[in-house]
């Protein structure tokens, strides 16, 4: 298996790809390409970073995956593409995906001034890191943070 980091003009879909494709497939975790990596790795001990990188770049080139920027740490992916906004817990880093108006508009802007797009972020503390909370409903949240597949 030839790995390159030059981007490639098609989309071949090697065992590889189709792996990091079944991962990131109702995947609600919002994982960071070094996550990605470590678990394709698990199952494919000869891929490189690169082709994970690679791969995710082509996902995100043909709008079949979205970098997220909420986590100041790192770039995280969502499999998820229509508009939502995301909520992010500052202790522990899971990210959740949260719904907001359809549209959010700013109240005022300079004359001219065309809006292109809007991201709207949420910071905060999961159950599971508040403590305090009851263990049923951070056990709830691990569970839906960590579900594979959408309702
Ligand atoms: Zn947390
Ligand atoms: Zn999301």
């Amino acid at each position: 298996m030839r790995t390159t980091t030059a981007p490639s003009a098609g989309f071949r879909l090697t065992p590889q790809r189709a792996e990091i494709l079944r991962l990131l497939e109702g995947n609600t975790s919002h994982p960071s390409a070094e996550e990605i990596y470590r678990r394709v790795h698990r199952k494919f001990p000869g891929m490189s970073f690169a082709t994970v990188y690679n791969t995710l770049q082509s996902l995100l080139g043909r709008g079949e995956l979205l970098e997220i920027r909420i986590d100041p740490k790192r770039s995280r992916f969502d499999p998820f593409t229509p508009q939502h906004a995301h909520l992010m817990c500052v202790k522990c880093g899971a990210i959740a995906d949260v719904r907001t108006p359809a549209e959010l508009k700013p109240l005022g802007k300079p004359a001219g001034f065309k809006v292109l797009s809007c991201n709207v972020e949420f910071y905060g503390v999961c159950p599971a890191c508040a403590g305090k909370t009851a263990t049923k409903e951070a056990a709830k949240w691990q569970k839906r943070t960590q579900k594979r597949t959408r309702k």
